[in-house]
């Protein structure tokens, strides 16, 4: 039995799943995770507060996670010195499942959205997996957004939602808070519809957020993750800031008690050592920089970045050199941008290991 012989939805036929390869090897850099474990009075705190949290899991835990949404929204408020409340925030298993709910909420059968590509593989994947018809907006060669053609692109296809991502996976690129306003005003102009910015990465961009933004703009969303700076990928905790009518709005496809006790207890946890998880941070921006000029310094093209991770090449078989790389033990991202290739920002020597290899296989090139 094959997938297509199932009676699945016409327009998954054929589609592929999102699939970042899961491989074991001794380097892994390509899932832009935080490559530091949390430290251990962290994990003796996440266990006390889940310790706590079991007591009572014969109970469904707080559906509005009121107390998780007010550390979060303390978070921002102190971090972009943007007063944020707990109103405006709303949070979900991962960023990916906050995705999912403000399209489910805006976009839908009928209904379409449009990214600037290439961009995050999954704004268009949740997209079709909702419904959205996807549309493929224009980049400049240097993959900054071109604030002309994008917004002839608006104009023309009218989206439901519109994605922008700052800093941009998988190129780095951060959007200066101008263009994000001119193609908000676009955006209204062609119907009123939603702006998601989806800022994963900011904590490590040179950039402030464009979270203020959100003020007095209620189609304005802001999306965030814990899986990035906070280092927690295996927690699945995302996060938005917007209008509070935009968290009402989401509350209508939400699934009841969607955030476990034990995401919500283990987060909070989380938040209590907000200083000691975004002191490195600064250490994984250093690691960032380095690589782009060691990459540079072996004549090869890098894409400035503003993220956790460098996208370099480029390479007439990428598909080739990703292979090569991994045969020397590091395993980076092949995202299937022509050329590119992507790598995260590891420890020191997990980049050394990488760049080792680099240095080996262009030899071979
Ligand atoms: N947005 C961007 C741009 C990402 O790169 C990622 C993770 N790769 C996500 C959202 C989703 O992250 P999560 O679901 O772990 O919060």
């Amino acid at each position: 039995m094959r997938i297509d012989d199932l009676p699945i939805r016409d327009e998954l036929r054929g589609q592929s799943p999102y699939g970042a390869p899961q491989l074991d090897v001794p380097v892994q850099l390509n899932t832009n995770e935080n490559p530091y474990p949390l430290p251990e009075p962290l994990v003796a705190r996440i266990a006390e507060r889940v310790a706590e949290a079991a007591r009572h899991l014969n109970r469904y835990p707080d559906r509005d996670a009121v107390e998780l949404r007010e550390g979060l929204a303390g978070y921002l408020t102190r971090t972009t010195g943007h007063a944020v409340t707990r109103q405006q925030v709303w949070a979900a298993n991962g960023s990916n499942e906050v995705l999912q709910q403000l399209l489910q909420t805006f976009g839908g059968p009928g209904r379409t959205a449009l990214g600037f590509e290439p961009s995050y593989s999954m704004h268009a994947l949740i997209s079709r997996g909702t419904g959205t018809g996807w549309i493929s907006g224009p980049r400049n060669e240097d993959f900054t957004i071109d604030l002309d053609a994008a917004r002839a692109a608006i104009a023309e296809h009218r989206p439901h939602v519109v994605f922008i991502c700052s800093p941009n996976n998988p190129t780095g690129t951060a959007v200066a808070a101008d263009t994000v306003l001119a193609l908000y005003e676009a955006a209204q102009a062609a119907r009123p519809s939603l702006v998601v910015v989806d800022e994963a990465y900011v904590e490590f961009s040179h950039r402030e957020s464009l979270l203020p933004l959100i003020e007095g703009r209620p189609n304005l969303v802001v999306s965030r993750t814990m899986s990035k700076a906070f280092g927690a990928a295996g927690l699945r905790l995302g996060y938005l800031a917007a209008d509070p009518a935009v968290v009402d709005a989401v509350q209508l496809v939400r699934l009841p008690y969607h955030l476990s006790a034990v995401t919500q207890a283990t987060a909070l946890a989380c938040l209590e050592h907000t200083d000691t998880l975004l002191g490195y941070v600064a250490q994984l921006k250093a690691e960032r920089d380095r690589l782009v000029d060691a990459l540079r310094g072996l004549g090869l093209e890098v894409t400035d970045s503003d993220a956790n991770f460098v996208q370099f090449g480029r390479f007439a078989d990428t598909h080739a050199v990703w292979q090569a790389i991994l045969d020397h033990g590091v395993l980076v991202r092949d995202n299937g941008v022509p050329g590119w290739l992507r790598v995260t920002a590891g420890t020191p020597a997990e980049n050394d290991a990488f760049l080792d290899a680099v240095r080996l296989v262009i030899k071979e090139l």
